[in-house]
């Protein structure tokens, strides 16, 4: 075999996975111009009046209680169905997490969980929790809404499945009977996503520790294709354990913490933590990142993707024994 067909075999197994590469980020730009055309602040706005609107969603209470049912039937108008109510014993009664998952599914067992708290709680007599955590849950339920419009007919490569807790406010105990209830679940899960105070500030951090090392990098990358700043923090004991993500941390699953800014919020468990505060814009581009990012990790093959180290294996693995093969062959007929 001459030179020059050696050179047609290493460009054909070399271009092919590039040329794969750039048509599969061409359809995710469509994909990036639908959410943005799609995305609906209103929607966002709407979710965290009327979860204000009674003043407190404290753990175990009436309106807490309420809430629940509210986001129930939004989360079944938005793509998410199966949405049922898991009881949990709080302070001699009973407290709710709403659970659901998203239409678009596939029956192979792998899952990637996708959650907020909606419980408040205050110093005052009244805990509003617009932005702890009010924004966080209306922009699970638009992600839903938009995930329903880009997987139109897609059947994924994993579910996703949808936490709404309360008793976060109350040692994370909402997160912790999921767990407990849920160990086999558990076992498939791919990676989870904690929204907790994502509705202040001018962008947002993601927490992270060593298991999601690669979620915290896949999250900034994709930031950068939508043109949407995050920066990275660690999660340090006990200072970023205060929400539900710390209970799945422990268990060493890769989950990542989305929080606001660097600062802790001022207002924070108080009776201002009112809508006001809250600057919807950066909700809404967290509700079009997230959903850009799920749609991602819910379609991927992961481990098919072509890196720089996996095409110097495919040469190795393919292209050299076929040298070896004709260099011989070249020699064998000189001689
Ligand atoms: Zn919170």
């Amino acid at each position: 075999m001459k030179l020059k067909n050696l050179i047609i075999i290493f460009l054909i197994f070399n271009v092919i996975p590039y040329y794969t590469e750039i048509k599969s980020n061409d359809n995710y730009l469509n994909i990036i111009y639908e959410i943005n055309n799609n995305i609906n602040k209103n929607n966002i706005i709407n979710t965290v009046s009327k979860l204000c609107e009674n003043n407190s969603r404290i753990t175990g209470t009436l309106n807490c209680n309420y809430s629940a049912f509210y986001i129930r039937n939004a989360l079944e108008k938005n793509n998410i169905s199966n949405v049922f109510f898991q009881y949990f014993p709080f302070n001699n009664t009973k407290a709710i997490n709403v659970i659901g998952k998203l239409k678009n599914q596939t029956k192979l067992n792998s899952n990637i969980l996708l959650m907020a708290h909606y419980d408040s709680i205050s110093v005052d007599n009244i805990a509003p929790g617009a932005n702890d955590n009010a924004a966080s849950v209306a922009c699970i339920i638009e992600i839903a809404r938009l995930l329903q419009i880009i997987l139109k007919g897609i059947i994924p490569q994993r579910n996703l499945i949808v936490l709404l807790t309360s008793g976060e406010e109350e040692s994370l105990c909402g997160s912790n009977s999921w767990i407990i209830n849920n160990p086999q679940t558990i076992s498939t899960l791919l990676c989870v996503i904690n929204f907790d105070m994502i509705g202040y500030g001018e962008y947002h951090t993601v927490i992270s520790n060593e298991d999601s090392n690669w979620l915290a990098r896949y999250i900034i990358e994709c930031g950068t294709t939508m043109n949407l700043h995050i920066s990275k923090s660690y999660a340090i004991y006990p200072a970023t354990a205060r929400s539900d993500h710390a209970n799945f941390m422990y268990m060493n699953i890769p989950t990542a913490w989305i929080f606001e800014q660097d600062d802790y919020y001022v207002w924070m468990h108080t009776a201002q933590d009112t809508i006001d505060k809250i600057n919807f814009s950066l909700v809404s581009n967290c509700a079009k990142l997230f959903t850009f990012i799920l749609y991602k990790l819910m379609i991927e093959k992961r481990g098919t993707n072509y890196s720089i180290i996996g095409l110097i294996f495919l040469n190795l693995l393919i292209l050299l024994p076929i040298r070896f093969y004709f260099i011989r062959k070249i020699n064998i007929n000189k001689k």
